[in-house]
């Protein structure tokens, strides 16, 4: 067997015209996570990071979340967001609302809105499409990725269309693309564990591809931390780069990113498992988080950009992933409702919060809309910094 030292040499030969031949097998990937020096994994998934990016920009979105619903009747163990049908602080937010909301990322020179909310039995199919279509009318550079694979399955089961059917409806009313969440751990034995009524992986995937089968936008999200094994989020990560080639090799529409965080266990059934002790033993720290994203970045050679997670890492150890594979900080969000339910404090980044992690880090900030086309690139250095940016080799 090899070590990790064999395998980050390996490693370093890959480029683009020799991808296939270099491809990091689930094998070696549990070997890097699991063994792998700290430091010379970051490097090499740097190393990876400027061969598949090549340069010191480093993208960010200019965009809003909007949790429009947080009825929901699924049940996930980690999530403190959603509230059954009938509980007195169950809410859904009219047309309005939601147009305030945008007019509001509209002022901040925002791109798109990425809306998601639980899996409402009380909402029919035409609700949906009016509320696209509305948006579009009022707001029509602003793009619509909404709605996640959990509940576009919830709408086909309430109106009695197929998912498929679903999706091309709201695309003719407006929808750009969809969120990545809900994918959590693609691995059914951990989905059974923590949300049994949520639908299995192999669903989740057909859902995001019937989406890009469409044209529409779509990412990767991974939620770890759940108690599973190496082995089990490499087998997810596998699961996502096998899918992701035959999403390329179909309809040349694959995600755009993928992007993972530690679960957050304040607040909800599963962090008070087993008498509380699950909120200690399970997650991740800033180190384990740090070797899920370069590992990642090695084995995921299909996908184009890898997001840090500010939201539930902090933006320190967010800017510690731009030297550890990832080449995008993620977005502004405005408000976030979900996963702060469960215990993150930061709901909102500001455009200048984002840009000075960027240039601290001694990078160069992009601003760029949800397909990743670029679209200002800010070159200024505001004032001198204190210590010399890191020397990118
Ligand atoms: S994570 Fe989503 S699907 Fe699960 S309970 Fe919360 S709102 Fe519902």
């Amino acid at each position: 067997m090899q070590g990790w030292q064999d395998i980050l040499s390996h490693q370093s030969k890959w480029s683009l015209d020799n991808a296939s031949e270099y491809r990091l097998s689930s094998e070696d990937a549990a070997i890097l996570y699991r063994d792998a020096d700290f430091h010379a994994l970051q490097k090499a998934a740097f190393q990876r990071r400027q061969k598949m990016n090549p340069g010191n920009k480093v993208t960010y979105m200019i965009d809003r979340n909007i949790n429009y619903t947080n009825i929901c009747t699924i049940n996930c163990q980690f999530c403190s967001f959603y509230r059954p049908p009938g509980h007195d602080e169950t809410y859904t937010q009219s047309f309005e609302e939601i147009s305030l909301r945008i007019s509001e990322l509209e002022e901040v020179g925002g791109v798109r809105i990425l809306m998601q909310g639980g899996v409402n039995p009380e909402l029919p199919f035409d609700w949906y499409c009016k509320l696209l279509s509305n948006i579009k009318k009022k707001h029509p550079s602003i793009l619509l990725d909404c709605f996640s694979p959990i509940e576009i399955d919830g709408i086909s089961q309430v109106c009695g269309m197929s998912t498929f059917e679903v999706l091309k409806g709201l695309q003719e009313a407006g929808l750009d693309g969809l969120p990545g969440g809900g994918a959590e751990m693609l691995v059914d034995e951990v989905r059974m564990n923590v949300s049994p009524k949520k639908h299995g992986h192999r669903e989740w995937m057909r859902i995001m591809q019937e989406a890009q089968s469409l044209g529409l936008t779509t990412s990767a999200t991974n939620v770890f931390g759940f108690g599973e094994s190496i082995e089990q989020r490499i087998e997810h990560l596998q699961f996502v780069r096998d899918s992701q080639d035959q999403s390329i090799s179909q309809w040349n529409n694959g995600f755009t990113s993928f992007i993972a965080w530690p679960v957050q266990l304040e607040n909800n059934s599963y962090g008070k498992r087993d008498a509380g002790r699950n909120k200690f033993l399970l997650g991740a720290g800033s180190i384990e988080y740090l070797r899920h994203v370069a590992v990642s970045r090695l084995f995921l050679d299909n996908f184009q950009h890898i997001q840090a997670s500010w939201p539930t890492m902090g933006m320190e150890v967010a800017q510690m992933a731009l030297f550890g594979g990832a080449d995008d900080i993620g977005s502004t969000m405005m408000e976030e409702n979900v996963v702060s339910a469960s215990g993150t404090s930061k709901l909102a980044a500001s455009e200048e919060e984002l840009k000075w992690a960027i240039k601290r880090a001694g990078m160069i900030p992009a601003s760029r809309d949800s397909r990743y086309r670029t679209l200002n690139v800010d070159e200024t250095t505001e004032r001198e910094l204190p210590c010399p940016p890191p020397v990118l080799t």
